[in-house]
């Protein structure tokens, strides 16, 4: 197995775990890029948000009620958060599976790229 967030949902690599339930799993990102910055991933292996297929967009919606109650567990949901998912090169996915990015913390730049 190559994939390195499949790795961390088989176990084979270690992760600051913060929740997971049969298709989701939600981990500190290990380069975070604000106080709070969460990866939240399909257990199941998805390449990207452009290779989800019509009949998989429920996970999105699981994803992102999973984002909301971190944010709460965080203390960022009234501070306010961004969550990001990054589809492809041009989108700037470096690792090839699914995942929505939940940063918050500080006062993000306005500009969103
Ligand atoms: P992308 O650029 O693909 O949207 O984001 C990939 C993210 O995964 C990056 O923010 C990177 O720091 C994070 N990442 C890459 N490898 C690992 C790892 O082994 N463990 C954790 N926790 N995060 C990782
Ligand atoms: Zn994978």
């Amino acid at each position: 197995m190559e994939c390195v967030f499949c790795r961390i949902v088989a176990g084979e690599l270690p992760s600051d775990t913060l929740y997971q339930d049969d298709e989701v799993m939600a981990f500190r990102d290990i380069n975070p890029l604000a106080p709070t910055h969460v990866l939240i991933i399909p257990k199941r292996h998805i390449n990207s948000l452009a290779a989800l297929a019509d009949d998989e967009t429920a996970i999105i919606g699981h994803m992102g009620r999973v984002a909301n109650q971190l944010a709460r567990q965080e203390g960022i949901a009234s501070s306010g958060y961004r969550l990001v998912v990054s589809s492809g090169e041009n989108g700037g996915q470096v690792v090839p599976h699914l995942h929505m990015h939940l940063l918050g913390g500080r006062r993000l730049s306005d500009r969103l790229c």
